[in-house]
């Protein structure tokens, strides 16, 4: 396996060389046949434990053993890392990101925003041929990125208006390869069931928002995920009335509607940051948009059109929300924002599985970086650290059916997994300070992602 594209002949060789950059200037080392971080606390996630002074021994992609260090030989072929003072946590799992729909530098632009930050797994909730493509071949390991899951298009009127139309479009999307069906807006009745039927002969998920003019009700136990605590607020908190402002009154909706989405088996990505982003741009759009991380992005990825959203602009005078609300409008959505903090302890408190969900490219949210701001937000909605970290690692391969490869360290997993210099369970904003990331087996150290995003960002026009 070569670190990029896998070197073919034939009618590859054009749109090979076109890619040719990618694999001559982001290729690191070769993999090595074994790695191992020594003397590291590892923060296994398959319960709540720090088991320290540790070697995790790497063949290949995959964990070939984790035990403590006075018991471990490490071969001396491997590659050591050295994990003395370090934690290490399985690779984090964005559940709601966006990608590029075609441009394949800006793609990879955004999958070394997501690496740089831990980030080893991607659910993509808008897919296109090309999404389709850089899946498989990152699947493949024909070119090195974080593991891709993607959605087809978003199915919601006036493109979706008749049950029929929804049919053909979710056959179409399970024998393309798409992973889930993804919810977008409003829909009739007729067509959201017949989603769910097809859905379920096809035997692929649905995921998304709820649409609004039907209410929670038909969603719960149908989709497989909502993302957006606010889509309980149009679909539930706001269906038919006006914003709740009792604290008895959201209390007694909180749990009624925690428990039925429990009951339900219906999991939920909250992406609380994304609202808040929306709150600080109405008050202060200037000051978000000279944030640090924002020198990763060329200007042209902040229009929306990239993600296809073209009315999504960022920048004045086209940023959606300034333009939408004025300051005045402030004090509502925060009243909005502290239902949705208080949805997702109550979610918790009923035990519905929580991911860490972004959603990217909504103005002013920056792939990757945008995680730390989402873990931040769950713990301050009342998560424990260790409940946090289970909806970006351990919970998201459960929700993918993936458990058994990846979410926990232990023998036999796929080693995608995060060195952080400081203790993660004692504050997760220490989930950022990391040392490096295995991904796959393959080590890329902190000034190693800098590089590859640096030169990512050059590619697609910074
Ligand atoms: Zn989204």
């Amino acid at each position: 396996m070569t670190l990029m594209i896998e070197n073919r002949t034939g009618p590859w060789c054009l749109l090979l060389a076109s890619l040719s950059f990618l694999a001559t200037t982001l290729a690191g080392q070769q993999v090595p046949s074994c790695s191992a971080v020594l003397d590291v606390s590892v923060i296994s996630m398959d319960r709540e434990q720090v088991l320290s002074d540790q070697t995790v021994l790497i063949r290949g992609d995959r964990i070939a053993e984790v035990a403590p260090s006075r018991r471990t030989n490490v071969p001396e072929d491997c590659r050591v890392i050295d994990g003395h003072n370090r934690y290490l946590i399985p690779g984090l799992v964005d559940s709601h990101v966006h990608l590029p729909l075609t441009a394949r530098v800006d793609q990879f632009l955004v999958l070394q925003m997501l690496l740089a930050n831990g980030i080893t797994t991607g659910i993509n909730m808008e897919g296109s041929p090309e999404i389709l493509n850089l899946r498989n071949q990152i699947r493949a390991g024909q070119v090195s990125g974080p593991t891709i899951y993607t959605t087809g298009i978003f199915i919601q009127q006036p493109a979706f208006m008749t049950a029929a139309q929804v049919r053909r479009e979710v056959i179409a999307e399970k024998a393309a390869g798409y992973d889930f069906i993804k919810v977008h807006g409003e829909l009739t009745k007729e067509a959201y069931d017949a989603l769910f039927e097809t859905a379920q002969t096809e035997h692929i998920r649905v995921v998304g928002h709820v649409p609004s003019n039907l209410g929670i009700d038909a969603a719960l136990g149908r989709q497989s995920l909502i993302v957006h605590a606010e889509e309980f607020l149009y679909s539930y908190f706001q269906f038919h009335r006006n914003l709740p402002s009792d604290p008895a009154e959201i209390n007694r909706l909180v749990r009624d509607v925690s428990k039925r989405t429990r009951q339900s088996g219906t999991w939920v990505s909250p992406t609380l940051s994304v609202f808040q982003q929306i709150i600080f741009q109405v008050a202060d759009l200037e000051s978000l948009l000279r944030r640090p991380e924002m020198q990763y992005l060329p200007r042209s990825l902040t229009t929306g059109a990239a993600v296809g959203a073209g009315n999504f602009g960022w920048y004045p005078p086209d940023n959606p929300y300034v333009r939408r609300w004025p300051p005045e409008r402030i004090p509502y959505l925060r009243a909005q924002y502290s239902i949705m903090r208080q949805l997702v302890a109550g979610l918790r408190d009923a035990g519905v599985p929580l991911l860490a969900g972004t959603d990217p490219f909504v103005p002013c949210v920056i792939p990757g970086f945008s995680m730390k701001d989402e873990l931040q937000q769950l713990y301050e909605a009342g998560l424990t650290p260790y409940e946090v970290l289970q909806a970006g690692t351990s919970n998201a391969a459960r929700f993918l059916g993936s458990s058994e490869y990846v979410g926990t360290i232990a023998k036999g997993k796929i080693a995608d997994l995060v060195l952080l210099n400081a203790n993660p369970l004692q504050n997760v904003n220490n989930i950022f300070r990391q040392e490096g990331v295995l991904l796959r087996g393959r080590w890329f150290s902190q000034d190693e992602l800098q590089k590859n995003l640096d030169v990512a960002g050059q590619r697609s026009g910074n």
